[in-house]
């Protein structure tokens, strides 16, 4: 699947779940990210079109990096509005 035909899928699931994407895409500094450890780089050039962390060496391609970064960020609260839900439920 490459990197336009995931995002297209990504915005799709969240007009469905609604403005989630957005809100994450806002704070989230997904560019400068791990999407494998989750260290932050201090900084990341426009030009730098590769991540590299120099924590755990992995490296990707920046967008498909921040792509999986908002990904996991969105199933993330996701699951904490479920959790929410949950607790509402229960308590
Ligand atoms: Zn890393």
């Amino acid at each position: 699947m490459g990197f336009y035909e995931f995002r297209r899928q990504l915005e799709y699931k969240c007009e469905l779940y609604g403005s989630e994407l957005i809100i994450v895409d806002r704070w989230f500094p997904s560019s400068k990210t791990c999407s494998r450890c989750g260290n932050i780089k201090e900084s990341l050039s426009l030009s730098e079109r590769v991540f590299n962390c120099e924590h755990c060496g992995f490296s990707c391609d920046r967008d498909l990096n921040a792509s999986l970064n908002l990904a996991q960020a969105v199933s993330l609260l996701r699951n904490a509005n479920a959790n929410d839900r949950d607790s509402l439920r229960t308590g």
